[in-house]
């Protein structure tokens, strides 16, 4: 079996970081890589080799394929990890790194490939029993047919691109006179964006919750799930806080839900960590896609079973398969992460600076995954979130007591931030409450706007 003993990191951030950290925890050595707007960042300063891949922006650094590959072969790594976003989910980048006879820690490039589509994402899942948003096969191109297939699903529909991607490209549509503008703006839209004019449809569900399924395969049939996330709170398709378990979700309907995905991932032969992602609206589930790689919000999942999902994703890619079967994996408690954004916590404008002050908060049951450091210049080039904090409790009610808790000692200082934004929802009842939809955060902000 292969053993990894160096990994490169093809990645930044806090995300690089967390890996660093169970990479050395298992006695694995990693090479950072970064480019030159990132010489000073945290995860170059913690690995324990370093490699210049190229210029600030992404397109010629961290999605830099050649620059990647030569780094690993310089530096001798046997493995190499993506994290999440960048190259994490181009099944290309996938069969390069095996190609050259390195471990790619993360699923078979035909997994990644097949659920990028988001139609053959659908077929396959539909094929494998998990429940579909009712709407077209496939692609739809012909008006007459979308009339029909719309009128059977009943409207408003929404139109979305085949290869779409960060909640653009998608159009509703709310009566059948409309069907024919909107089915040619998306196409257009979708070829100027993603260079495929292929678009579907389905039923546009009117106020649902956004929940997803945490699974993992061995890749030779075996798999888990490891219960579900609620990210429901969200601002522009963008996820602002998660928790889990959601606070919908009894005991039942997550063996239900929880055993349709991983029997799916095992018919799948799926191989490492994935996240099944289901709009859920009067108790019924709806698939609307599958991310092949390590979520942003994977911690809350990690607080409440006791797994480490990135040693886990290490162990699979060395062919041990998993550490644990269903009935050892156990839920406790209860755990939320607010993601923090180097933006104005009311206009959203992004707000790079450099960190005056930064001081993370502490204690039982709290974690802090951040590269940020007093003396810190975040770079404008990047995504804006700079923290993850991740809370736990032994109920929903006293995570959330904890979690104000340590917002209050959260110091980051020399840049806006969400955080005041985080402290603003805990301190409204119906968040309180968790009676949230993925609509509710726009409308709460709406609200905080007119006052
Ligand atoms: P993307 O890959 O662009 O993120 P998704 O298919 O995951 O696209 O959808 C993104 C978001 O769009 C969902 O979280 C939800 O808010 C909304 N959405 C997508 N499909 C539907 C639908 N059928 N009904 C209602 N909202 C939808």
């Amino acid at each position: 079996m292969p053993e990894i003993k160096k990994l490169l990191i093809a990645n930044r951030g806090e995300i690089a970081l967390r890996i660093h950290r169970a990479c050395h925890e298992m006695g694995i050595k990693t090479v950072a890589v970064h480019s030159t707007a990132d010489a000073d960042a945290m995860h170059v300063r913690l690995a324990d080799e370093a490699i210049c891949i190229g210029p600030p922006s992404a397109t010629d650094s961290y999605l830099n394929i050649p620059n990647i590959i030569s780094a690993a072969e310089i530096s001798g790594a046997d493995a190499i990890h993506p994290g999440y976003g960048f190259l994490s989910e181009n099944a290309q980048f996938a069969e390069i790194v095996e190609a050259h006879g390195i471990i790619f820690v993360g699923p078979k490039p035909e997994h990644i490939r097949t659920m990028g589509d988001k139609i053959e994402a659908k077929r396959t899942a539909g094929t494998l029993g998990l429940p579909l948003v009712p709407g077209s096969d496939g692609a739809i191109s012909d008006l007459a047919e979308a009339k029909t297939i719309a009128a059977k699903a009943g409207y408003p529909v929404i139109i979305k691109a085949a290869s779409g991607g960060g909640g653009r490209g998608m159009k509703v549509c709310t009566s059948e006179d409309q069907l024919e503008t909107l089915m040619q703006q998306a196409g257009s839209e979708a070829k100027a964006a993603f260079g495929d004019a292929t678009v579907y449809l389905e039923k546009y569900l009117g106020n649902p919750r956004h929940i997803e399924i945490q699974v993992f395969g061995d890749g030779n049939g075996n798999a888990v799930h490891l219960g579900e996330r609620d990210c429901s709170l969200q601002r522009r398709h963008q996820k602002v806080l998660e928790e889990a378990p959601s606070p919908v979700l009894g005991q039942a309907d997550r063996e239900r839900i929880g055993g349709i995905c991983a029997r799916a991932m095992a018919d799948m032969g799926y191989r490492g960590a994935g996240t099944i992602e289901f709009l859920w609206e009067n108790g019924e589930f709806y698939f609307i896609e599958m991310n092949t790689r390590l979520q942003v919000e994977h911690p809350v999942t990690e607080m409440i079973t006791g797994l480490d999902l990135v040693r886990e994703q290490i162990r699979v890619a060395e062919g041990h398969g998993l550490s644990c079967e269903q009935h050892q994996i156990n839920f406790h408690g209860h755990a939320i992460e607010c993601r923090i954004n180097a933006e104005d916590p009311r206009t959203f404008a992004p707000s790079p600076g450099t960190v005056k002050q930064f001081h993370a908060p502490g204690g039982m049951h709290v974690r802090v995954d951040s590269g940020l450091y007093t003396g810190y210049k975040v770079p404008p080039y990047y995504d804006s979130m700079i923290a993850k904090l991740i809370v736990y409790g032994s109920t929903r009610e006293r995570c959330l007591m904890r979690l104000r808790r340590a917002l209050e000692e959260f110091v980051i200082e020399g840049m806006k931030t969400t955080i005041p934004l985080h402290q603003a929802l805990l301190d409204d009842p119906e968040f309180q409450q968790g009676a949230y939809t993925i609509k509710w955060l726009e409308e709460w902000l709406a609200k905080q706007d007119a006052n």
